[in-house]
């Protein structure tokens, strides 16, 4: 990974700006660099926290990476185009029903275990997993493209371009998302590169290639730029938790299990955590190091709800800060301005698009709400060996 993927240099960054290009008043304007991945002054953060070095490698690239390394791990077992159809378990173990896609041919495999990596398109629903949340957040698209944009950017450390611009739409993803592919220059100089962006949904013949080019040219304000496709892929944002993780010898792993939005929590590492989890977990089990009550460590759900939640929730504040000494009217005209303007209409349709809901409070009453929440969490953080500060 680290000898393929982005040097921490040209991804510190995060750029909110206007538009790429254009000679309006308010075009090629940036409206805020974020430093991120642990690039910038955040690297000794991430140090402190982590054994491993942060990176980013793109996802179209990581997938064939990934099968070269399990290729070699264990060699000749890695079996594409073979399809589970079905899965029978008893105390004993797992009969998984395999169809061979290029012969039409079925054939058994009998484990002690068996987890689900599927996204959830076939165990799930043979073992009865119901995802519960928000099926449906948003609508993506996301264009693959090869394109010279490197007279458009004047920063290399930014690895990803969040678009405000009045030809968007008023979703949080409706103007446009820009990344960098690589694959042999990750500065402004990438050969290729992604846009992501969402649409009003279910509007007709928005996903072809006619309606998508000229629309990244719109959003980005470059009329004349030359770009080639290279593919376009469609995805709904979720936000979706299975019931149980775990069902007899039958386990749900990555998406199978969860789906969430990019913001905030990833999927692809959520899906990593949890097969790391559950590996080392089933060796044990598997050598007779530990007994099958070990698996139930394995996130359960449920245990979480009768605990009092509800839901997974995740709270963020927005306030103002101001110099010590500030005239209570101004901090005062400030706060107005401030619950104004969340609460306005397309504030609010643009947080409850991306599955946001706004609580207006005041210091006080916050403070409370985080200790009710963190005394719901400490039976888990005990258990799990956690310390907070
Ligand atoms: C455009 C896009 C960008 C993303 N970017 C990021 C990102 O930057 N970072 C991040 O962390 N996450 C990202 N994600 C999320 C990430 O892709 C997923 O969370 C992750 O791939 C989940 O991995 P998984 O192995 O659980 O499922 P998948 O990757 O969906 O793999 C499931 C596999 O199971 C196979 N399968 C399905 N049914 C069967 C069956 N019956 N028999 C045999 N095989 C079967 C499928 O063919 C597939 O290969 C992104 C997602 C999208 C759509």
């Amino acid at each position: 990974m680290y000898e393929r993927s982005v040097p921490i240099e040209y991804i510190s960054k995060m750029r909110w700006c206007t538009s790429l290009g254009g000679n309006g008043e308010w075009d090629r304007k940036t409206l805020y660099d974020l430093e991120a991945w642990g690039g910038g002054s955040l690297a000794p953060v991430y140090e402190q926290d982590s054994p491993c070095k942060s990176t980013i490698y793109p996802q179209v690239r990581l997938e064939p990476l990934l099968k070269e390394k399990a290729d070699t791990l264990a060699e000749g077992e890695l079996r594409f185009g073979h399809e589970l159809i079905t899965l029978e378990q008893d105390d004993k173990g797992v009969i998984a029903t395999v169809l061979e896609r290029a012969t039409q041919k079925t054939y058994q495999i009998r484990a002690s275990y068996l987890v689900a990596a599927d996204s959830g398109k076939t165990v799930g629903p043979i073992v009865g997993a119901r995802l519960e949340g928000t099926p449906e957040l948003l609508e993506m698209v996301t264009v693959y493209f090869k394109a010279d944009l490197s007279g458009w950017i004047d920063d290399d450390r930014v690895s990803t371009f969040w678009f405000a611009n009045p030809e968007g739409d008023t979703t949080a993803w409706g103007s446009g998302v820009l990344g960098k592919l690589g694959p042999t220059r990750f500065d402004r100089h990438s050969e290729e590169w992604m846009f992501h962006f969402s649409f009003k949904p279910n509007a007709d013949g928005q996903y072809d290639a006619d309606t998508l080019i000229p629309r990244i040219r719109e959003l980005l304000k470059i009329p004349e730029l030359d770009l080639e496709l290279l593919g376009i892929g469609r995805w709904i944002v979720q936000g979706v938790l299975a019931n149980r993780y775990r069902f007899g010898r039958v386990f749900l792993a990555g998406d199978a299990a969860h789906r969430h939005t990019p913001t905030t929590g990833l999927g692809l590492n959520s899906a990593v955590h949890d097969a790391q989890n559950l590996a080392w977990k089933l060796a044990m089990v598997l050598k007779g190091q530990a007994g099958d009550g070990l698996l139930d460590s394995f996130p359960d759900v449920p245990a979480i709800a009768e605990a009092g939640f509800k839901d997974l929730d995740v709270y963020a504040w927005q306030g103002v800060v101001v110099p010590a000494g500030t005239p209570k009217t101004i901090i005062d005209t400030l706060n107005t301005g401030l619950i104004k303007a969340i609460e306005h209409p397309d504030t609010q349709t643009r947080l409850r698009t991306a599955g946001m809901e706004t609580l207006t409070s005041t210091p006080q009453a916050y403070a409370e709400k985080i200790k009710t929440e963190s005394a719901l969490w400490q039976p888990f953080i005990k258990e799990l060996n956690i310390q907070l500060d």
